[in-house]
């Protein structure tokens, strides 16, 4: 296995070849949010276009949706997340910086008692004495409708609430102001996957199992973002929900345990030596979970969570049934039962994993006496498939012949890159970098002699170069 990269290397990377900025980086950036750069988007829809295809487009009964990320707020009241969609906090009672109670006290509890006891002889990172442990939600909240000030705020009186009850009988209220509403942008995409279930079911005629996924962003109010883009505060999930008979629980939340490894392994080609499973006891489950696992990854800061499959049992179709009063209930007609379907689901974050593939893909090494970086990504989601350069860039004749190279590739890939940019050698330095498998060079020998309508063909990961007939090249290069 190679080293782990640094996490100073990754960011670096990312900043260097335009994968991942900060967002309002002239303004001086935002703790927890980060925006894609050209190679970043371009590797990340890639990533999405490989799960979507083997999540969806490879199951003949899981279907799409698009879900929007303002739902009806009494949606995250019924889920449980406005009541404990929650982390424990300790505040530095000098700073007053605010930290994960868990993960200051290195622990995967979020017992509040158990938390203080750990952390009772302990100090913050700065030496000062901490408060005690407190829960804090991670709902972000937003307003929808005209908010006014000044003249206009009597428009945002409050007018009314209306009460609901969870499961343990706690209660909670939805506030509606006039004019405004109180609303949260939702903090993972399943809500609306459970809101969609019957929709879904009677427009696909959909029997079980069947699986409804989304792709999208979603939004938590962590309360110390950090290391890059692992915990941010703005997120993209990638979510399915499989709907089964309780009775298929075991069976389906292992067959969607190895979909998640498989895919990594397989589809992403990370390496096995830097996953590892790591199952959920009572304490650290969410609090809908009947069973959770995650697939860690081995990152710069250790090996933590990448993908989670929950067993979710029925608690989200039964709180949605029982808050919104519609019957969610489904009928087996093969046994002439009725139940609330059980749900297994399989989660994962799009910039978790794509920092867990450039981790992977990371890689310092010398070739023929001189030190490179090189992302050694599968081709099929490298940002660009390959790199097509005249060796010089004033001769009209190399550039001409490297442009009808360059359309006849990009016509059949795509992603290409012209590159004409300083001497050959940085070229390949700068193509590993960002992990393009192959370069194509056209020189003299294209034009001429015995060689004519030939061009090296460059690999990224051996650095061996070929000569290959153009009229060859699209067929060699899939292979
Ligand atoms: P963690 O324990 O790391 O806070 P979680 O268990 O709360 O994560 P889930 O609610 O299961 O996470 O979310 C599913 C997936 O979404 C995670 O496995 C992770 O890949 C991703 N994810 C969750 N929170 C964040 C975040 N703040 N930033 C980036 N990705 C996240």
């Amino acid at each position: 296995m190679a080293d782990t990269p640094t996490l100073e290397a990754i960011v670096s990377l990312c900043k260097r070849r335009g994968f991942v900025f900060q967002a309002s980086e002239i303004y001086g950036g935002l703790a927890g949010f980060y925006d894609y750069g050209p190679l970043g988007v371009e590797l990340v829809n890639n990533i999405k276009q490989e799960w979507w295809r083997a999540m969806v487009r490879e199951h003949d009964n899981i279907f799409g949706v698009d879900g929007a990320i303002i739902q009806n707020p009494k949606l995250w009241e019924a889920s449980g997340h406005v009541a404990g969609f929650t982390d424990p906090m300790v505040e530095d009672l000098v700073t007053h910086k605010r930290y994960r109670a868990d993960h200051l006290a290195n622990t995967d509890s979020t017992d509040l008692a158990e938390l203080k006891e750990l952390l009772k002889d302990m100090k913050s990172p700065d030496g000062n004495a901490l408060s005690e442990p407190r829960v804090f939600n991670m709902m972000m909240e937003t307003f929808i409708g005209p908010v006014g000030k000044g003249d206009d705020a009597a428009a945002v009186q409050f007018i009314d609430s209306s009460f609901f009850e969870t499961e343990e009988g706690k209660a909670f209220s939805v506030r509606i102001f006039e004019k405004t509403q109180l609303a949260y942008l939702r903090p993972e995409t399943a809500g609306s996957i459970f809101t969609n279930y019957d929709n879904v079911r009677e427009t696909m005629r959909a029997k079980l199992p069947f699986g409804v996924a989304q792709i999208g962003k979603a939004f938590r109010n962590e309360i110390s973002p950090r290391d890059f883009i692992f915990r941010v505060r703005e997120l993209e999930q990638m979510e399915m929900q499989y709907f089964i008979p309780p009775a298929d629980q075991e069976e389906v939340y292992q067959r969607w345990r190895d979909f998640a490894w498989d895919f990594l392994f397989n589809r992403l080609g990370i390496a096995e030596s830097n996953l590892q499973w790591h199952e959920h006891d009572e304490k650290e489950r969410a609090h809908y979970a009947a069973a959770a696992h995650d697939i860690y990854f081995n990152f710069p800061q250790g090996f933590k969570e990448l993908w989670g499959t929950h067993n979710r049992t029925d608690f989200d179709l039964s709180n949605h049934a029982r808050v919104s009063g519609k019957d969610l209930s489904y009928f087996e007609e093969s046994t002439r039962e009725r139940f609330i379907p059980y749900v297994i689901e399989s989660s994962v974050g799009v910039g978790r994993m794509l920092m867990a593939v450039l981790t992977d893909a990371y890689h310092e090494e010398e070739v023929n006496g001189e030190q490179r970086v090189v992302l050694k990504l599968k081709p099929s989601i490298a940002p660009y498939r390959v790199a097509v350069s005249p060796l010089l860039k004033n001769k009209p004749e190399l550039v001409a012949k490297a442009r009808e190279v360059y359309s006849m590739l990009k016509k059949e890939f795509g992603n290409v890159m012209w590159d004409d940019n300083s001497n050959i050698g940085k070229r390949y330095r700068r193509q590993d970098e960002i992990g393009t498998p192959y370069c194509v060079v056209i020189d003299f020998d294209t034009l001429e002699g015995d060689t004519a309508n030939t061009v090296t063909v460059r690999d990224r990961d051996t650095t061996k170069q070929t000569r290959i007939v153009i009229s060859e090249l699209i067929e060699s290069l899939k292979d």
